[in-house]
């Protein structure tokens, strides 16, 4: 290390000559020249960066370099003569001495990594040795050379660096690496102590919200805040770590052997990190910053440790699936794992992958189902996505529509629904029998907000030439969760080429009224659960009976959903109805069977 070879070579030969020649021979055979040698070879030994030294066959020091009388702090004449017991510590004394004496027993060098403290009950140093037998001419040993350099610094820095590499510099906790190797040693102790432990996955809401507005370096100081606080938590077999950006990981052993205990007292730790976190909020230069967290946890033991071979991973992936459970659910809370997680986000996966595939071959179709007016003639249409999947048969629109959704997948399938419904539209609008039908497309909130979502339908209706008069954009409320302005905006632009909107789903949202006043609507479709139940229902006929009334108050179109017999047919007629959609009038199917759809009307 500190000592080169090269360094480590020339003392050893200067070494091997002083003792030859010199320590032996001393008195013997003193020459001039011999006295000259002797003192480069002493110089150069003073300038090696290490402690050389000799000792003889009762371990007494019978040469030392310069760097053993700075260490000792004493003068070369002082240490001569001395043996380690008079100079270190006993423990020290000991280990040296039983080193030494199997070096000259062997009769072999050795290196050995030594932690040597002086008696002066100073910190310890490590030191690496060299130690060797030195002969005598005839090949017998009659003393040890030994060159130790100190190597402490290196080896501090060493640890600095493992430290480093285990730890997250911006809050000094262990990272993804070290967590995940304290997760595998705990899972071994979890095999011998049957006490259970748990992985809490902590994940600021937000957070990036708060970076943004504050600036990055505000952001750490929060991040340290928010370390520093977790770390108030802890108990004693607990580790916390950090994965990076807001993430981060809490992993608590022996929570104890009941199920019961275990998940109460998981919970109680959750509660509190997240307590800790919210109840008071940051100070950061002078303004008070309010954090909340999503936190997901999983229980040890629940994870097999099968053939897959990295429980780890598994703890945290699933840990991590619970907190995303959190945010879904509003944030701020906290989720424990269950499987049926991982079911859902297997078979979303999957869909995905599924979804892309149909995109490719043209799987999906479109389904169209009349709306009738209050004579039962057919005046228009839904078109409703349909997935016959070759091998998974139907797909209900509910899954797919959800999953795409989620993918953002629904962009793509959004505008080839668009595209083809414009185009049957056309296609009705080239014949007398259906030139007056209308069609209803519906829309998911994310193709509404897609930055050029009315020159989307501005192209679809012109690609395919169908009269923007006769299409009927569906939204739902979720549409205007956010960027209402924006939402609203849109929806002008394209009225004012003739396109009209109606607002689906009506009475299973919360603040529709609101929407229909200050939105462009021109339609209002009652939910179907309404409808389903109305003849046994007061509630429901008193709520579609205030629709119905609302609609024509505001002038709007309202369109009942789901009417499947004659009876709630005739119901809804009588409180007013005008328009009609359900499995009664005609199942959704192919636009040629749309028009013969129409009921005969007692
Ligand atoms: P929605 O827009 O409210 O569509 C009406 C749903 O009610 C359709 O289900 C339709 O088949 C069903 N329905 C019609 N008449 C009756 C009836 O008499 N009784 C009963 N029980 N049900 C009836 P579907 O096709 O399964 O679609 C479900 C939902 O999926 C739709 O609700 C819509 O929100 C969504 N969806 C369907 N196609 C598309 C699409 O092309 N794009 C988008 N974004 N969403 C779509
Ligand atoms: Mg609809
Ligand atoms: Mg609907």
């Amino acid at each position: 290390m500190a000592l080169t070879r090269d360094a480590w070579w020339l003392a050893m030969m200067a070494l091997a000559v002083l003792s030859t020649f010199g320590l032996r021979g001393l008195s013997r055979r003193r020459s001039r020249q011999r006295m000259v040698s002797e003192r480069s070879l002493a110089a150069i030994l003073d300038d090696v960066g290490a402690c050389v030294y000799i000792k003889d066959l009762d371990l007494r020091y019978r040469y030392v370099n310069r760097k053993v009388v700075e260490w000792f702090e004493r003068p070369a004449e002082s240490i001569l003569g001395l043996r380690d017991q008079d100079l270190f510590d006993a423990a020290t004394a000991e280990h040296l001495r039983s080193t030494d004496e199997r070096v000259l027993r062997q009769g072999q060098r050795i290196t050995v990594e030594e932690q040597n403290r002086q008696q002066a009950g100073r910190p310890p140093r490590t030191f690496l040795s060299v130690k060797q037998p030195l002969r005598d001419p005839e090949g017998r040993i009659h003393a040890l050379c030994g060159i130790s350099t100190d190597i402490t610094d290196v080896k501090l820095s060493e640890q600095k660096l493992q430290h480093l590499a285990g730890h997250d510099a911006l809050t000094g906790l262990p990272n993804r690496a070290l967590l995940l190797d304290r997760i595998h040693q705990a899972f071994h102790h979890l095999a011998r102590s049957r006490s259970d432990g748990a992985l809490l996955f902590i994940d600021l809401d937000h957070f990036k919200l708060i970076n943004d507005t504050l600036g990055h370096a505000k952001g750490d100081l929060l991040l340290q805040q928010v370390a520093a606080r977790l770390g108030r938590c802890l108990r004693q077999d607990d580790t916390l770590a950090r994965l990076g950006g807001d993430e981060f990981v809490l992993l608590a052993e022996n929570l104890g052997r009941d199920f019961a205990d275990v998940t109460v007292g998981v919970k109680v730790i959750a509660e509190k990190l997240r307590h800790e976190l919210c109840a008071e909020p940051m100070e950061l230069d002078g303004g008070q910053y309010s954090v909340r967290a999503s936190i997901g946890i999983a229980l040890m033991s629940y994870v097999s440790r099968g053939a897959s071979g990295a429980p780890a991973d598994e703890l945290l992936k699933r840990a991590d699936m619970a907190m995303y459970e959190a945010k879904a659910a509003g944030r701020n809370q906290v989720k424990c794992f269950d499987p049926s997680m991982q079911e859902a986000l297997h078979r979303r996966a999957e869909l995905e992958f599924l979804i892309q595939e149909g995109l490719r071959l043209g799987q999906f179709q479109l389904a169209y189902q009349p709306v009738v007016d209050e004579e039962g003639c057919v005046v228009g249409a839904e078109a409703l996505a349909r997935w016959p999947h070759p091998e998974k048969g139907m797909i209900a629109p509910g899954e797919f529509i959800a999953a795409a959704e989620a993918s953002g997948q629904i962009v793509a399938l959004g505008t080839w629904i668009l595209c083809t419904a414009c185009a049957q539209l056309a296609a009705w609008g080239r014949s007398a029998d259906t030139r007056e039908l209308s069609l209803s497309v519906n829309l998911s909130a994310r193709q509404v907000h897609a930055s050029d979502f009315v020159a989307q339908v501005a192209e679809a209706l012109r690609h395919s030439g169908a009269d923007p008069r006769r299409l009927e954009l569906e939204l739902t409320e979720s549409v205007f969760a956010h960027d209402f302005e924006s939402v609203s905006e849109k929806m002008r632009s394209l009225q004012r080429i003739g396109v009209r909107f109606s607002l689906d789903d009506f009475g299973t949202g919360y603040s529709s009224l609101s929407y229909l006043k200050r939105l462009a609507f021109h339609q209002i479709k009652i939910d179907q659960s309404f409808v389903r139940d109305l003849l046994h229902d007061e509630n429901d006929a008193a709520i579609v009976r205030a629709v119905l009334t609302l609609g024509e108050s505001l002038g709007l179109e309202v369109v009942a959903e789901g009417v499947e017999t004659a009876e709630q047919f005739e119901a809804l007629r009588r409180l007013g109805g005008r328009r009609f959609q359900g499995y009664f009038f005609g199942r959704p199917g192919r636009a040629e069977a749309v028009q013969a759809s129409a009921v005969a009307v007692p």
